[in-house]
C-alpha cells in the first residue's frame, strides 16, 4: 500500500516536470520596410529595440507562468500599440481624410478560433477587441461604428480619434498627401520612392504555450494616406494572421493588398500542413518568391509546432524579437539576418 502511494507520488512528481519543461517561445514583429542604417539613428534604434524586447518579455512572461498563447500575444501587443513608435494604438497612421482608423485580428491554433475588427476608430486597444470578439461574440469580425460599440460594451477603454495622433506620423501624412498624385500602389512600387517605406510599422505577435497550443495576432493603422474604409490585411484570417496548431502560426506586415491577395499567412501553414515543407522553406518560397516577384513588400514572424522562430522578409528591414524557453534574454533584429546575432 505504502510502495503504491510512493510510486503514485513518483508518478505525479514526473508529469508535472515533463509538463514544466515543454517548451515556449514567443515572436513578435513591429513592422517592415525601407529601414536602412542611413536612415535610422542610433538613438532611434535602441529605442526601438528596448521596446521590442519590452514586448518580447511581457508576453513570455504570460508563458512562463503557465498562461495561454493567446494571452501571450495579446500582452506583447498591447505593449507595441501603447508605444507611439509603432504603427498601431497610439502613433497609428493618418487616413486620406486627416483621422485614424485601426484594424487587428488574434487567431488560436487549439481550435481555429479566430476574432478581428476593422476601422475602429476610437478603441485604444484594438487587439484587445479583436480578443473580445474570439471569446464573446458569435462572429469572427466586426467592422467601424460596431466594433467601437461592441469594445464600449466590454468595457475596452474608448479615445478620442485625435488620442492616436503623434507629429511624426503627421508629418508623413502631410508628406504623403504632397505625393498623392499617384495612386497608392504606384507610389509603393517605385523603388525610388523616398517615402516608400512610410507606409509600414504594424504591430504582431505569434506565441506557443506549455500546453503544445498556438496563437498569432496582428494590430495596425494600415497604411498612410489609406482611403477612409479601406482594410488591409492585418485582420484578414489568413492574409495577415493565421494560427493552426496542425502547422504553424503567423503574423504578416507589410503592403496588405498583396497579402490579402496571396492570403499569405494561410498559404505558409498550408505549404506546412500540406506539402511537408519546414516553416522556414514555405516561408521563404511566399515572401521571398512570390510576393516579391509581384512587388509585393513585406515580410512574416511565425513559429513551428516545436516553437522554432522563423522572421522572413523581402524589405531592407523589419522590427522584431523573440524568446524561446531556453534563452535567459529575447534577442532583437532590425536589418537583414545577422545583425541580431
Ligand atoms: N499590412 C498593413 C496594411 O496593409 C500595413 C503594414 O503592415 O505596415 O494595412
Amino acid at each position: 500500500m505504502r510502495k503504491c502511494f510512493v510510486l503514485i507520488l513518483f508518478l505525479g512528481w514526473a508529469i508535472m516536470s515533463t509538463a514544466t519543461a515543454a517548451p515556449f517561445a514567443i515572436i513578435i514583429h513591429g513592422g517592415a520596410g525601407t529601414i536602412t542604417r542611413e536612415k535610422l539613428t542610433e538613438e532611434k534604434a535602441r529605442e526601438i529595440r528596448a521596446t521590442l524586447a519590452k514586448a518580447v518579455n511581457a508576453g513570455y512572461r504570460v508563458l512562463e507562468q503557465g498562461g495561454k498563447a493567446e494571452d501571450a500575444v495579446t500582452a506583447a501587443i498591447v505593449v507595441m500599440e501603447n508605444a507611439p513608435l509603432f504603427n498601431a494604438g497610439k502613433g497609428a497612421v493618418f487616413t486620406a481624410d486627416g483621422r485614424h482608423e485601426l484594424d487587428a485580428s488574434l487567431m488560436r491554433g487549439q481550435d481555429l478560433q479566430a476574432g478581428a475588427v476593422a476601422a475602429v476608430r476610437h478603441t485604444r486597444n484594438p487587439i484587445l477587441a479583436a480578443k473580445a470578439v474570439m471569446l464573446h461574440s458569435p462572429h469572427v469580425m466586426l467592422a467601424g461604428d460596431g466594433a467601437d460599440q461592441f469594445a464600449r460594451e466590454q468595457g475596452l477603454e474608448q479615445v478620442e480619434n485625435h488620442w492616436f495622433d503623434t507629429p511624426y506620423r503627421k508629418a508623413q501624412w502631410q508628406r504623403a498627401r504632397q505625393t498623392a498624385s499617384q495612386s497608392l500602389s504606384e507610389e509603393l512600387l517605385d523603388d525610388n520612392n523616398p517615402h516608400k517605406d512610410d507606409k509600414f510599422g504594424t504591430v504582431g505577435a505569434v506565441a506557443l504555450d506549455q500546453y503544445g497550443h498556438l496563437a498569432a495576432g496582428t494590430s495596425t493603422g494600415g497604411m498612410t494616406n489609406k482611403h477612409y474604409g479601406r482594410v488591409g490585411d492585418s485582420p484578414i484570417i489568413g492574409a495577415g494572421t493565421y494560427a493552426d496548431d496542425r502547422s504553424c502560426a503567423v503574423s504578416a506586415t507589410g503592403h496588405g493588398e498583396f497579402f490579402i491577395r496571396y492570403t499569405v499567412a494561410h498559404d505558409i501553414c498550408a505549404r506546412v500542413r500540406y506539402r511537408k515543407e519546414s516553416l522556414k522553406q514555405a516561408a521563404r518560397q511566399v515572401i521571398l518568391q512570390e510576393l516579391k516577384t509581384v512587388g509585393g513588400d513585406g515580410g512574416i514572424i511565425a513559429l513551428d509546432r516545436q516553437g522554432k522562430p522563423v522572421a522572413v522578409f523581402n524589405t531592407a528591414g523589419m522590427y522584431r524579437g523573440w524568446r524561446t524557453s531556453n534563452q535567459a534574454q529575447p534577442v532583437t533584429g532590425i536589418y537583414e539576418a545577422g545583425d541580431e546575432r
